[in-house]
């Protein structure tokens, strides 16, 4: 068993790291390849709560024409579905996970209840927060703030294509420069690609650092757990 930095952990996945090399949809080799990844966690006693994104299926800024509102509510709804993917995955490795959603779909998930969640964590179970905030003009990144500050998570680590911040598109200029530390304002001000500055704000306010790091390579959710310098951490410095 490892050495773990953090006793309680957010994960935030986007929608797209579910769909593989479609770009859309899930690919169930990849949900089982991440579960995989967060059953180490847990098996080091890691409590990991975890939101998913919904840009494999829907995005509200994608409804153009479309009522944004209603538009966002189809995003939420997209997020369940990842949601329920990805408990699917976690349980066909012998975890214990609950899905909890912002907006009530008793009949497959709980409603968000933070006190039922923090009880759920402490007895090992994966949380997966389902359908966002609840609130259309939020996002996913929000949704993984909010709930981190909730269940009082010590770290979001906030899985990436990229293994890092960087100061431009490393897959279009290869002068692009990585950081290794960043401080909340400095992404505010650079209007850094990490998170949306609600998103971002939430985390300055309540001090939860962000580790951001490549998902596509085998082993970095439990490095970035045991504190090896891997991607790029946001504090407050
Ligand atoms: N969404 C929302 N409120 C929330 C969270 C999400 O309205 O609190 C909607 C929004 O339309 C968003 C979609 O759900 O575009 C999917 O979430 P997101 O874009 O954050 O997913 P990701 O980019 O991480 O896959």
């Amino acid at each position: 068993m490892g050495t773990c930095k953090f006793k309680r952990v957010m994960l935030k996945l986007s929608g797209e790291a579910l769909a593989g090399k479609n770009g859309f949809g899930i690919d169930f080799s990849v949900a089982m390849r991440i579960a995989k990844e967060i059953k180490e966690l847990v098996d080091m006693g890691v409590e990991v709560g975890a939101v998913v994104g919904g840009g494999n299926i829907w995005r509200g800024r994608e409804g153009e024409g479309m009522d944004r509102a209603t538009a966002d509510y189809m995003g939420m709804l997209a997020t369940s579905i990842n949601a329920l993917a990805l408990q699917d995955s976690l349980e066909q490795l012998g975890v214990s996970t609950r899905v909890q959603t912002a907006i009530e779909m008793k009949e497959i998930a709980e409603p968000f209840i933070r006190r039922r969640a923090m009880r759920h964590l402490e007895k090992g179970r994966v949380v997966i927060f389902g359908a966002g905030t609840g609130n259309p003009y939020f996002s996913t990144d929000t949704t993984a703030a909010l709930r981190a500050a909730e269940i009082e998570a010590e770290v979001i680590l906030l899985a990436k294509k990229v293994d890092g911040v960087y100061d431009k598109d490393p897959h279009k200029y290869n002068d692009a420069k990585k950081y290794d530390k960043l401080s909340y304002i400095e992404v505010l001000e650079k209007e850094l690609q990490v998170m949306d500055s609600t998103a971002t704000s939430l985390c300055m306010d309540n001090n939860i650092p962000i580790l951001v790091f490549a998902l596509d390579e085998d082993g970095n959710i439990k490095k970035a757990i045991q504190g090896e310098s891997i991607g790029t951490i946001i504090t407050r410095k």
